[in-house]
Parts: C-alpha cells; sequence; structure tokens
C-alpha cells in the first residue's frame, strides 16, 4: 500500500516526530498553519474516520491521550488548542491514512473556514 503517513508510521520516511507509542505517532505537520501544527495518526492504516471499526474505538482514544501529552509538553494545555479530525472531500481529507490535527500557539476563530 502506497501510503505516506504508514510509510512516517514504519520509520521509512522521516518526519519531525515529537511523540510516540506502539498505537500511534505524532509529527509536525509541513505546512504548518498555527506555531504548533501536528498530526496524530493512528499507526494502524485506517483510512478515513468512516473506517474506523468498532475494534478500534481505544487506537481512537490513544488519539485523545496523545493530544493531551503533548498539550502538557509544550506548556500549551492552560491557553488551548484545537483538533480537527477532516474526512473525505467536504472535511477537506487530503491524505487518506486519518489523522487528527494538532494545533496551538495562536487562538482560532470559529466557525472555521
Ligand atoms: P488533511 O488535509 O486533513 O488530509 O491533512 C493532511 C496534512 O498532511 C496537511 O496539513 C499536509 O500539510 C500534511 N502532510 C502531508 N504530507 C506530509 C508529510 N510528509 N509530513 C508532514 N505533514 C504532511
Amino acid at each position: 500500500m502506497d501510503c505516506i503517513f504508514c510509510k512516517i508510521a514504519d520509520g521509512s520516511i522521516t518526519a519531525d516526530v515529537v511523540y510516540e507509542s506502539d498505537f500511534v505517532i505524532a509529527f509536525r505537520d509541513l505546512n504548518a498553519q498555527a506555531p504548533h501544527h501536528i498530526l496524530i495518526i493512528p499507526r494502524k492504516h485506517i483510512a478515513t474516520m468512516n473506517d474506523f471499526d468498532v475494534e478500534d474505538a481505544a487506537v481512537f482514544g490513544m488519539l485523545g491521550q496523545a493530544a493531551r501529552a503533548i498539550a502538557a509538553d509544550l506548556g500549551v494545555a492552560e491557553d488551548g488548542y484545537r483538533l480537527v479530525l477532516n474526512c473525505n472531500q467536504d472535511g477537506g481529507q487530503t491524505v487518506f491514512h486519518t489523522h487528527m490535527h494538532f494545533m496551538a500557539g495562536r487562538p482560532f476563530t470559529w466557525p472555521p473556514g
């Protein structure tokens, strides 16, 4: 399978990794939209949010756990941060290995564009 995020997860493509565990890995986005813009991905290839099975529920929880740990590590937990998960065309998804965007270091507006 030719998936760039699987290659980052298995180490065959380098990335600026900020967090990893047996189940998830997080690295800085190449096209950062905030002072801290990090992608948190499951190591398992799950193409979109629609492809999460019930047995993946724990992995989804680990994405949240990673976000909490990264926020603490960067010292942004109190100021806050934004988590975004895009799904398919209308959601704006461009890489089909599902991922959570972690963005921090500036205020964000609502609603998003
Ligand atoms: P999305 O549009 O939600 O699918 O987000 C995909 C994100 O992946 C974009 O913000 C890209 O800048 C980012 N991206 C694509 N390739 C890489 C890479 N090799 N390393 C880091 N970030 C990447």
